[in-house]
């Protein structure tokens, strides 16, 4: 038996990446009547079959995560990536992008890119409301060849989603960082006119550092119907969740109540403003929607 992780699956089969190899894999019948179907990013333990050489999926080991879309087990991390000019920067969006990796218990690091296009005071902005978040920003330039080493550390050895709009620059730095990969790049209009004639499956990248990325961009479906609840929205705040219970009300939204400390704090700018008003917009918008 060997022991492996799923890196590809295609047409009921599964590639499974060895010590010794990728095995083109089948799973046990088995897995379908317990209802468990095996993921890309399973660990898994293989049978080989020394006739053909492949592999039979003999065991799936205990999931520490699970990605709905794209639809992956074992992810431990997500970069969102954006870019401060060509796309400029939306902290909108940014922080919806938090959110949702937030929601799903991940890792997030920030990965601002294309800092050749502007001025260092900008750079400061993004970086002093991300830090007081609590979050990692690394800011890159692939002109100026810039942060690269920064992001291959925080690469190294995880399983990783991109996140982040199409444009910033996601294949361009993967390109840099593992140049066999040979993602394609370039204008948007260009990469989804070609991109409709080929099917989408998901794959892990191997990368020659340690580690692995998803071959898509994650977190693309953006709507906020994930949330129930409006007192759940807050636990998805880097710089909320653990101190929610110091306001006066227990279920403080952070909104009109009385005597809470996350307004404080974003009153003597310990919480940055502009994480507070995206706040108040997501909260506002889980209001308004309409539940049947
Ligand atoms: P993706 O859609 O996020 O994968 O973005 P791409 O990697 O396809 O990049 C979109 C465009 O941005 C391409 O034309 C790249 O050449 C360009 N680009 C990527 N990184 C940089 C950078 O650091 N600086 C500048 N000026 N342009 C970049
Ligand atoms: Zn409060």
């Amino acid at each position: 038996m060997l022991e492996g992780t799923i890196i590809k699956g295609i047409g009921g089969f599964y590639y499974v990446k060895t010590d010794e190899g990728v095995y083109e894999s089948r799973a046990r019948g088995l897995f379908r009547e317990e209802k468990i179907t095996p993921l890309i990013g399973d660990k898994v333990r293989i049978r080989i079959n020394p006739e053909d050489n492949t592999g039979y999926i003999e065991e799936i080991k205990n999931r520490k995560s699970q990605l709905l879309r794209p639809p992956v087990a074992n992810v431990e991390q997500a970069i969102v990536v954006m870019s401060i000019k060509k796309p400029n920067i939306n902290y909108w969006l940014l922080d919806r992008f938090l959110l949702s990796i937030e929601h799903e218990k991940l890792d997030a690091i920030i990965c601002i890119n294309k800092t050749d296009l502007i001025k260092n005071d900008e750079m400061n902005e993004i970086k002093n409301i991300y830090e007081k978040a609590g979050y990692k920003v690394i800011f890159t330039s692939i002109v100026d060849d810039i942060g690269i080493d920064e992001l291959k550390n925080v690469l190294k050895d995880k399983v990783t989603v991109m996140a982040g709009p199409s444009g910033v620059g996601k294949s361009s730095l993967l390109n840099i960082i593992q140049p066999n990969l040979k993602l394609e790049t370039g204008d948007i209009s260009k990469k989804t006119r070609r991109g409709k004639h080929t099917t989408r499956h998901v794959e892990l990248l191997e990368l020659g550092l340690g580690g692995y990325v998803l071959d898509t961009p994650g977190f693309s479906a953006l709507d906020l119907s994930f949330i129930k609840r409006e007192e759940e929205l807050r636990n998805y705040f880097n710089e909320m969740k653990d101190i929610n219970y110091l306001c006066r009300f227990d279920s403080c939204l952070h909104d009109k109540e009385p005597s809470c400390e996350i307004k404080k704090r974003v009153e003597s700018d310990v919480i940055s403003k502009s994480r507070y008003e995206n706040y108040l917009k997501f909260l506002n918008e889980i209001k308004n929607i309409r539940r049947y």
